[in-house]
């Protein structure tokens, strides 16, 4: 795979190859956008792509001031055909794509906290101290970004502020916000977006390999226009999870235990962003679980739009705090007693 085989993402990639093809890539770079929908691979192809023994650049130039330029280093559609990509085949590029190239790091999350370490990161600094062994660039990739500790943050603050030559860092993350913001100012931002529900539907069947549209369609929409979320095979059990126990809930019940939490926020969201369509316009047509009409129709029944939208945005903040390790029963409780209050309707919890 390269950067031209990746689906959706035209326009960051355009910007990405915009850099190479001026000479001018960022120190720094921020890869934002929801989960699943293809930062971390576009990441690895850009690495691939800048480092090719094959197509990579012969001098390498990394500058800083590259930063905040969007607008001058976009290129037109049309000049897609010519602009850089990696070769995909050449031992760098088969290096990178197997996580063995010695110039190119990937930073992950780990341990009980499932955070990134302030000695991943000074690791990596003394990684990036030396000039590249094989490539024109050293890279780091640092997945998650967000689940940098204070200390880590601050180490990484400083490996921001005097950025060794030849090194391209790439934060990638899904919660942006929840970055540092003297590190958010001092990377340039590439956002992702979703993929179109048509654009899923194709990559999709073509995965699957099946002629029937019917269940790709549904998983993509499910999934919100992010592949690898779509690709997962229990999605629609997932997603039936999910639904019950937020009927659950809403109907005065509490959840059965088990269950994981981040992932039925994730799902709360596709069906709160439902029930407010429905609220609001009435129109099956515009659901994501057009498949589950009937019970969202039910659902909506005697609550408010306000409530529908006040949860959501309740949800989304507890969904962002979960990374302190909150007390799961009392926050399960709590989500309970939100859904209740939003959602419940009087005469609920007999049906
Ligand atoms: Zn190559």
């Amino acid at each position: 795979m390269a950067l031209k085989d990746i689906t959706g993402q035209d326009r960051a990639i355009n910007i990405l190859q915009g850099c190479i093809v001026r000479d001018r890539i960022p120190h720094a770079m921020l890869f934002a956008g929801d989960e699943g929908i293809g930062k971390r691979l576009t990441a690895v192809n850009f690495a691939k792509a800048i480092n090719c023994q094959r197509t990579g650049s012969q001098e390498p130039g990394v500058v800083n001031n590259g930063l905040f330029e969007d607008t001058e280093l976009r290129t037109p559609n049309s000049e897609l055909q010519t602009l850089p990509d990696s070769c995909d085949s050449c031992p760098s590029c088969l290096k990178t794509d197997k996580s063995g190239h010695p110039d190119v790091f990937f930073i992950e999350s780990e341990g009980d906290g499932d955070q990134i370490t302030v000695s991943a990161i000074r690791g990596l600094e003394k990684s990036l101290a030396y000039k590249p062994f094989e490539g024109n660039y050293k890279i780091a990739i640092i997945d998650n970004a967000e689940r940098m500790n204070p200390a880590a943050s601050n180490a990484f603050l400083d490996t921001l502020e005097a950025p060794p030559d030849q090194s391209v860092l790439i934060l990638v993350s899904s919660r942006p916000d929840m970055l540092l913001p003297t590190i958010r100012s001092r990377c340039r931002r590439i956002n992702f977006t979703p993929l179109p529900l048509n654009v899923m539907g194709d990559l999709l069947r073509e995965k699957f390999n099946k002629h029937d549209t019917g269940q790709p369609l549904l998983s993509g929409a499910l999934s919100g226009g992010r592949p690898g979320y779509a690709l997962r095979e229990d999605l629609i059990a997932q997603r039936d999870r999910s639904f019950s126990a937020l009927k659950h809930m809403s109907g005065g019940l509490d959840e059965e235990e088990g269950g994981d939490m981040e992932e039925l926020l994730d799902w709360a969201q596709v069906w709160l962003r439902d029930l407010a369509v429905f609220k609001t316009t009435g129109r099956a047509d515009l659901l994501i679980n057009r498949d589950r009409e009937g019970e969202i129709k039910a659902l909506i029944r005697g609550t408010a739009l306000e409530g529908i939208l006040k949860l959501a945005r309740e949800l989304y903040n507890i969904r962002g705090n979960m990374r302190f390790n909150l007390n799961e029963k009392l926050t399960r409780n709590y989500i309970g007693l939100l859904i209740r209050k939003r959602l419940g309707r009087t005469d609920a919890g007999k049906q």
